[in-house]
């Protein structure tokens, strides 16, 4: 792979939107969704059952891995059925429109049928993620009121028992009898459940402003929020992932996000579905050898994923790549942290393939900006069409003062232009933007001024109109009077052979305000030592000048990440000045 200046374009020549993709509006895609005018709009219907009324029935929606290599297909015909069953179970047992329904399983089959059936009858649907202990279960639980909860037996005793009687508002556990252990006290059993549910169509016609999932954040700055989303939100799901992924009917998808998190409700549920494609399900976390088989055997051909687990696969070296070969896969996409240069380069030496980065957030609900029509290695890309992002900064110290009139950076209009850093904001509404934080209404306010949504993430955009990750407004550090966002830090960093990962925070200093220490990871071949440290410190002085250099370096086995993938640099933050670690809930 022959060395590239950063900022130039490589790999996929810069491409435009396809003029459908550029010429949609939000009615005309509803409409193309088979929503009709009366009013009711529900996701599952738009992700399921719309297939099987157009006889696209015995496609298949999911295809489940086990970790046994055991694999079992569900087609859409099946998915609908069974998801129905499931509605008129939940009908009979008194949930309805609005009442909350928690799941709390791995991967399997039940999970996604009853995601569905939840959404068909107008309940409000809230994942966990399956490796939460009692605490962040209990706290979610409670904040939401949740009603019903599905779950396993063998987490129902672990996790659920212990805290069952701190929540009043929980009527009904359905358990998944993993265990072969029979009926447990005061729960349903989902099998006996779903044969004795009608099969008849759940459906109950809701609203596309109906409530119908709930997601909380990551946590990485932060206790996690509880971010609320409506029906209509698929809209969003549907363009997003046909302009950003280029995801059709015929693909075969794997999105490696757990539905705990908003990627794997969005894209590893709505999305495919909605688009009528196949995904692959892997019940197993992540695990080199085994991830790059399952992309090679089953054929993989568009993957959305992370760049932790790219990371694990860059370190886990070349040897890893021996003999394998991925003709299928024709489209690989990233969110969650900055996509660094090298990765992708990486990417296309070791699948031939570039690495298209996205950026979202559970707020936002889906895709906002991706690097797509430009595809500068390092850059987050542009807004996709129906997007109109700004970059702006707050006036006056407080948030709420700032919030008022944020000025507006660069150039303004339908589409600012100009080089620029600022906290980028995104033009309201569209159908996936967040409708609430749970219980927090002056939390919500605060995200918005005037018609725009303030993400709280820093970023460049350059002259061409690209933009860049620089930090989040919680993490950015000020340096003897520079404004340092970690990410350029942590980049420069990851670009020296030696370094896998970096994590980059501001230490407290009388002179110079802060100053700044790098925690890094390296290579599976690379030994730690004294002229290392003293090579990557002149290295990131040569590129970023001695101001914004990191001034130490500790080699680090590993650093913390949310279960999403993200580095927790609060926790870096807080270990290395002995502060009370704060909500670790996340923490993988
Ligand atoms: P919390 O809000 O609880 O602190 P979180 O913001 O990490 O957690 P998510 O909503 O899962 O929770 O993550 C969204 C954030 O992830 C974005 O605001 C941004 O900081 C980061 N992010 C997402 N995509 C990218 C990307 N492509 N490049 C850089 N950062 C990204
Ligand atoms: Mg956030």
């Amino acid at each position: 792979m022959p060395a590239q200046a950063p900022g130039k374009y490589y790999g996929s020549e810069p491409r435009p939107f396809p003029n459908e993709l550029l010429a949609f509006s939000w009615a005309a895609l509803a409409q193309e969704l088979g929503v009709t005018e009366d009013g009711a709009f529900n996701m599952a219907w738009i992700a399921v059952d719309r297939h099987v009324a157009a006889g696209r029935g015995e496609r298949i929606a999911f295809r489940f891995l086990g970790e046994d290599e055991r694999r079992s297909e569900l087609s859409y015909r099946e998915l609908a059925q069974l998801s129905d069953r499931f509605g008129n179970a939940l009908t009979a047992l008194g949930i309805g429109r609005g009442d909350c329904v928690f799941l709390l399983c791995e991967r399997r089959c039940e999970l996604y049928v009853a995601v569905l059936g939840a959404l068909k009858i107008g309940a409000v649907v809230s994942p966990l993620f399956p490796a939460f202990g009692p605490e962040p279960i209990r706290n979610r639980m409670a904040q939401a009121g949740g009603k019903l909860l599905l779950t396993t037996s063998s987490a129902y005793r672990r996790k659920v028992l212990p805290i069952r009687e701190q929540l009043p508002a929980l009527q009904h556990v359905v358990l998944i009898d993993d265990l072969g252990a029979g009926p447990q006290a005061a729960t349903l059993d989902w099998d006996s459940l779903l044969d004795a549910a009608p099969d008849r169509p759940a459906l109950v016609p809701t609203a596309a402003a109906d409530s119908a999932l709930l997601h909380f954040t990551s946590g990485t700055t932060g206790t996690p929020k509880g971010a609320l989303h409506v029906h209509q939100a698929i809209l969003s799901h549907y363009a997003t992932a046909r302009q950003a992924l280029d995801l059709q009917v015929d693909d075969v998808f794997w999105c490696t996000a757990d539905p705990g998190w908003v990627t794997g409700m969005s894209y590893g549920i709505l999305a495919p579905l909605a688009i009528g494609a196949t995904s692959v399900v892997d019940v197993g976390d992540f695990d080199a050898v085994r991830w790059l088989t399952l992309l090679e055997r089953e054929g993989v051909t568009v993957w959305y994923t992370a760049p932790t687990a790219l990371r694990l696969l860059i370190k886990g070296g070349p040897g890893l790549f021996a003999g394998r070969h991925f003709p299928a896969l024709r489209r690989i996409a990233s969110v969650g942290e900055p996509l660094n240069a090298e990765a992708v380069a990486w990417a296309e030496a070791s699948f031939g393939q570039t690495i298209r980065d996205t950026w979202w957030q559970t707020e936002t609900g889906a895709i906002m900006l991706a690097n797509t029509q430009s595809a500068k290695p390092g850059a987050m890309g542009r807004p996709l069409p129906g997007v109109v992002a700004h970059l702006v900064r707050r006036r006056g110290d407080s948030a709420v003062d700032g919030l008022e009139s944020p000025e507006m950076l660069g150039e303004k209009g339908e589409e600012a232009v100009g080089e620029a850093v600022g906290e980028l904001a995104l033009e309201t509404p569209w159908p996936s933007l967040f409708r609430a934080y749970l219980g927090q209404p002056e939390r919500y306010r605060a995200c918005f001024a005037g018609n725009l949504y303030l993400s709280g993430d820093l970023v460049r955009r350059d002259a061409d109109g690209d933009f860049w990750f620089v930090g989040r407004s919680d993490d950015v550090i000020k340096s003897a009077g520079h404004l340092v966002g970690p990410c350029e830090v942590e980049r420069v960093l990851m670009a020296h052979p030696a370094v896998a990962e970096a994590g980059v925070i501001g230490k407290p200093d009388a002179l110079a305000g802060a100053t700044i220490k790098a925690f890094v990871t390296l290579k599976h071949d690379v030994v730690a030592s004294e002229a290392l440290r003293s090579e990557l410190l002149a290295h990131a002085r040569r590129q970023l000048g001695p101001a914004v250099a990191p001034r130490e370096i500790a080699f680090a086995e590993c650093l913390p990440h949310t279960r999403s993938g993200k580095i927790m640099r609060r926790l870096l933050r807080a270990r290395e000045l002995g502060e009370p670690e704060g909500d670790n809930s996340t923490l993988e």
